[in-house]
C-alpha cells in the first residue's frame, strides 16, 4: 500500500498503513509500549541511528505504534510524510516553532481556533515573530498582505464556529509565490471532505482529537506534507519531546477505521439538520457551507467532497442567556467543549472556543453572542431533529 498501488479513502481508512507482519501475525496494530528498542548488532544500530537504515531507537524519536498511525494519516492526506504530536495545540506548536525564527512573518485570520489564535497573539510574538490577521474572508486583503512577503500563510477552513470557507486554492497560490510555506488546519473538514495538499497547501494538520479519532477518548496532532518540511517538524519534536504516546496512536488508528463511514453519515446528518434549522421559527441564522444561501458555499463545492458535520445557529432572541435556554434542553446532544465524536456536541463560542474574549471582541469577530455551535453525531437524524425542535420551543 506504500508505493504502487493505490486504494480509495475508505480502503486507506481500514487497511491504510497496517499490512506490515508483527511477531505472532496479529491483525491489529499492537501497542508497543517500549521506550527503547535493542540492537544486538552494533553495526546495524549505528545505521539506524544515522537514519540510513529504517527502525526505531527511542519513543522519543519514532515509535511503531505512533508510526503506523502517522503513516495511515500520510496516505489519506496524499502526503509523502507525517508526523504526529500529543494534541493538536501539540503539532501546531511543533511545526510553527519548527520553522519560524526571530525576524520571520506569518500572515494568517482572525477565525484560527482559539488557541492557535493565542499563539499567533501571545507566544510567536513573544519570540519576535511578527503576525497580521486578516479578516478571515477578504480573500483581497490576505493576498494583499501575502504579498509584502511572509514565511508562514497559516490557514483554516471550515472555520470556527461561524462556519466561514476560505479559498485554498487560490490563497495557497498567493502564499507559494510569496515563497511562504502554506499550513492549512484541516481539523473540521478531515481528509474524507478535503485535502489541503492537492489544492496547493504544504502542510495539513489536524486535531487527530476529534474526527480522526471520532471517540472523544484520545488527544492526538498529526502533520502531512513533503518529507523536508517533515523532517524539520521531527527534528524540533525530538529535542522538545511533544510527541503522541503509543495508547492514544492505537486509539487514534482504531477510530480511524471508520473515518469514512462516520463522516459521510455526519455530512448527511449536518445537511439535513442545517435545513430543518434554517426552516425553525426558534432560529434566527444558521451557518453551514451546505446550504446555498452560505457565502463560502460554491468554493466549498469546489474544494470539499462533502460539508462536515459542523454547523452553527443563532437561537432566537440573540442573547448568551437564549443560547443557554436551547443547550440546557437539549437530552441527546453532550454540553462540552469538544467536536467531531460519534455523540453529537452542543456549545457555544463564550463557553468553548472564544471564553477569553469579552462580549464586544467576540461581536468584532461577528460571533453572536446566542451562537450554539453544533458537532452533529452519527445518531438516526430524525432523533436529532425531534431533540432541537424540543429545545427550540
Ligand atoms: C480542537 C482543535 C484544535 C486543537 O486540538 P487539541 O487536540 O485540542 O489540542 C486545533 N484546531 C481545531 C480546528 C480544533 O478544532
Amino acid at each position: 500500500m506504500s508505493r504502487g498501488k493505490t486504494y480509495e479513502l475508505g480502503t486507506l481508512t481500514v487497511h491504510g498503513g497496517e499490512e506490515r507482519i508483527h511477531p505472532g501475525g496479529p491483525t491489529q496494530t499492537p501497542v508497543v509500549h517500549s521506550v527503547a528498542f535493542a540492537y544486538d548488532d552494533m553495526d546495524e544500530w549505528l545505521e539506524v541511528s544515522l537514519g540510513r537504515r529504517e527502525g526505531h531507537i527511542y519513543t522519543r524519536n519514532s515509535n511503531p505504534t505512533v508510526a503506523v498511525f502517522e503513516e495511515k494519516v500520510r496516505l489519506l492526506e496524499g502526503a509523502a510524510a507525517a508526523t504526529s504530536a500529543s494534541s493538536g495545540m501539540g503539532i501546531i506548536s511543533n511545526a510553527l516553532f519548527a520553522l519560524l525564527a526571530p525576524g520571520d512573518r506569518v500572515v494568517s485570520v482572525k477565525d484560527t481556533y482559539g488557541g492557535t489564535n493565542r499563539l499567533f497573539t501571545k507566544y510567536l510574538p513573544r519570540n519576535k515573530v511578527d503576525v497580521t490577521l486578516c479578516d478571515t474572508v477578504d480573500f483581497e486583503a490576505i493576498e494583499a498582505e501575502v504579498a509584502k512577503g511572509c514565511n508562514v500563510l497559516y490557514l483554516e477552513t471550515p472555520t470556527n464556529p461561524t462556519i466561514r470557507i476560505l479559498d485554498l486554492e487560490r490563497l495557497a497560490k498567493a502564499g507559494k509565490a510569496a515563497g511562504a510555506v502554506v499550513m492549512v488546519d484541516n481539523t473540521f473538514a478531515t481528509p474524507i471532505n478535503q485535502n489541503p495538499l492537492a489544492l496547493g497547501a504544504d502542510l495539513a494538520l489536524h486535531s487527530a482529537t476529534k474526527f480522526l479519532g471520532g471517540h472523544a477518548d484520545a488527544l492526538g496532532g498529526v502533520a502531512a506534507g513533503d518529507r523536508e518540511l517533515i523532517a524539520k517538524i521531527d527534528g524540533y519534536r525530538e529535542i522538545v519531546g511533544n510527541v503522541l504516546h503509543p495508547s492514544a496512536a492505537y486509539l487514534l488508528l482504531r477510530g480511524m477505521k471508520t473515518l469514512k463511514l462516520r463522516v459521510e453519515r455526519q455530512n448527511e446528518n449536518a445537511l439535513e439538520l442545517a435545513e430543518f434549522l434554517s426552516a425553525h421559527s426558534g432560529v434566527e441564522r444558521v451557518f453551514y457551507p451546505g446550504l446555498a444561501a452560505h457565502p463560502g458555499h460554491d468554493i466549498a463545492c469546489k474544494q470539499m467532497r462533502g460539508f462536515g458535520g459542523i454547523l452553527s445557529f443563532v437561537a432566537k432572541g440573540n442573547t448568551y442567556e437564549a443560547a443557554c435556554r436551547v443547550l440546557s434542553r437539549l437530552k441527546l446532544a453532550h454540553r462540552a467543549a469538544n467536536l467531531g465524536a460519534v455523540e453529537s456536541i452542543a456549545g457555544t463560542p463564550v463557553t468553548t472556543s472564544h471564553v477569553e474574549c469579552t462580549p464586544e471582541e467576540r461581536q468584532a469577530m461577528g460571533i453572536p453572542e446566542s451562537l450554539i455551535r453544533y458537532s452533529v453525531g452519527i445518531e438516526d437524524v430524525e432523533d436529532l431533529k425531534a431533540d432541537l425542535d424540543q429545545a427550540l420551543r
